[in-house]
């Protein structure tokens, strides 16, 4: 070896020592750490070298990768968790919710007046929406009027929507930039309200009418794209969620800012979150020509999947099912077009061969059914490859139904806090046999069918407690079943962690990056205030997250 080459080997020798020394090393030990890993399932101390989970032993074992530079957390016997993994939110659009305007419990006119005022200050110029207010709870129960609110609002728009979103309240301002004065005619199907004396608009726009000021609202600036992340990411950190998959998306200007904003965030080191995206189905071909496949990205985002809609919701009597509502002979919920018109086959097969993973909202029986037909179709013309296809709240199911997820491989991608409220009023739309396989966990497992738990963000809390706590008592919030809601379909609080850790990992191509706390993978994990392995199940709900680290760095204490 001559002396340039020894001096090159040096260089890098050094190179390689110092990037390694470089790698901040901590030790959490003395905790009950349940680790989901099969074949060690308990532990004492985790060490963690820079992202990565380096050992995972006990106490003894651990101190032989402790040295003076490694920061120590003691966990005082607290259970620790592979960080929770929501596999559908809606999170930026969840954000908004969070720090958006809240008028709905206020009651009377001159709270909701300074409810506005209050919010308005600092956002001046800014569209602002949202508000959800009641008129029926204010003392006077008259409709608000533009006049209201014009003083403090001369130079913003503003348009403020009931809770039920039938009519809204536009200032003076919002109805100027719509063109709407004293002559412009209600639109079929809506109303413009006018003042019986002045025939000037109130400001109230019912139904269609509210469609003249809607169309002209842009796109959220991306000042409130970050911090309607912001928001959502410290909503995520207090609950222990440090992965989700974001099921988003409107348009593709929305799209677009979503992608942006997580971008950003991950470049500036702020985003405190994993996340798969998805685009929907009718953008496969952009897709495809892009080259992108499934699971494209890094450890912070990825995209390479699709989702599509098979029917409506339970809710809105709109889901797809084989017998019709029993409040309604007539309707059997409403399948969604491309269920009809043959696109949904049509374009999921190409996208399916070429390797994009899809994801199928389908909550009634006959929409899973016919989802599960359409991966019948996939799997006979593209045999063998590892799709990982989903199925969406997989909320009810016809027994025989259930087996055909395990053979075809479809992940069941179910929200166990749904059934908390809708449980209440199920039996009432469906009658009490088809309540039977409604959210039928046990069942799914029993069958080897891979369960995904997560949330739908905003529509209910992120707090995975809620849904661990419903897996396991299926109790309903009008408090008739404490033994639960069809208690066979209970599962236990190991399967529940599973489904929203390991399990959720796999349905986003990630079960050997992260899910369990196992050396190799990042270091994302959770310690509890409760070990809610041995309290009382029913307590479950109301256990917080005492620290939430991600890739290693503790991104969230309890006070
Ligand atoms: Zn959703």
């Amino acid at each position: 070896m001559n002396l340039s080459k020894l001096i090159i080997l040096s260089i890098i020798m050094l190179l390689t020592i110092s990037t390694n020394a470089q790698l901040k090393r901590t030790a959490f030990v003395n905790g009950k750490i349940y680790t989901v890993n099969e074949n060690q399932l308990f532990a004492q101390s985790v060490i963690v070298e820079g992202n990565i989970i380096l050992f995972v032993g006990s106490d003894k074992d651990a101190n032989k990768y402790i040295n003076k530079t490694t920061k120590v957390i003691d966990l005082k016997g607290k259970l620790m968790l592979p960080g929770f993994i929501d596999g559908h939110t809606h999170f930026i659009n969840g954000g908004f919710n969070l720090i958006g305007l809240k008028l709905h419990d206020l009651t009377s006119k001159k709270d909701f007046v300074e409810a506005v005022k209050n919010y308005v200050k600092g956002k001046e110029g800014r569209w602002i929406t949202g508000g959800r207010w009641d008129h029926e709870s204010w003392d006077d129960k008259t409709l608000p009027t533009k006049e209201m609110i014009d003083p403090f609002t001369q130079n913003t728009p503003v348009f403020l929507k009931r809770y039920d979103g039938h009519m809204g309240l536009a200032n003076t301002y919002a109805l100027k930039l719509a063109g709407i004065i004293k002559n412009t005619p209600s639109p079929e199907g809506g109303l413009i309200v006018k003042d019986p004396e002045t025939g000037e608009p109130t400001g109230i726009l019912k139904d269609n009418a509210m469609d003249l000021v809607d169309n002209i609202i842009p796109e959220y600036s991306d000042v409130g794209y970050s911090e309607a992340l912001t928001a959502a990411l410290n909503e995520a950190k207090r609950f222990g969620v440090t992965s989700i998959e974001d099921m988003s998306y409107t348009t593709d200007e929305s799209f677009q800012n979503q992608l942006r904003t997580y971008q950003n965030f991950e470049k500036e080191g702020k985003l405190t979150v994993r996340v798969a995206t998805r685009m929907p189905i009718n953008t496969y071909e952009k897709l495809i020509k892009a080259g992108v496949e499934y699971n494209f990205g890094d450890n912070f985002i990825t995209l390479g999947s699709l989702k599509a809609y098979a029917d409506g919701s339970l809710g809105s009597s709109s889901a797809w099912f084989f017998e019709p509502y029993v409040s309604d002979k007539n309707n059997y919920g409403l399948p969604n077009d491309i269920f009809q018109n043959g696109n949904f086959e049509k374009w999921s097969l190409y996208a399916d061969k070429h390797k994009l993973q899809i994801c199928v909202h389908a909550i009634g029986d006959k929409a899973v059914s016919s989802t599960l037909d359409a991966v019948e179709k996939m799997e006979k013309e593209n045999p063998n490859w590892d799709r990982r296809f989903h199925i969406e709240h997989s909320q009810h199911l016809r027994a025989q139904d259930i087996p055909r997820f395990a053979k075809l491989g479809v992940i069941a991608s179910v929200q166990p806090t749904h059934l908390m409220e809708d449980g209440n009023w199920a039996e009432k739309r469906i009658g009490k046999e088809r309540v039977k396989y409604m959210h039928p966990y046990n069942s799914f497992l029993k069958a080897g069918v891979i369960v995904d738990f997560s949330t739908d963000f905003p529509v209910v809390t992120l707090n995975p407690m809620v849904g661990l706590y419903m897996a396991v008592t299926r109790r309903t919030s009008d408090g008739k079943n404490p033994n639960g809601l069809e208690p066979q379909e209970k599962i236990s609080i190991e399967q529940a962690i599973k489904c929203y850790t390991l399990n959720s990992a796999y349905a986003e191509y990630q079960e050997n990056k992260k899910g369990s706390i196992e050396p190799g993978k990042l270091a994302d994990l959770v310690v509890l205030d409760k070990d809610i392995l041995t309290i009382d199940p029913v307590k479950i709900k109301d256990v917080k997250v005492a620290m939430t680290v991600l890739g290693g760095k503790v991104i969230y204490k309890a006070e």
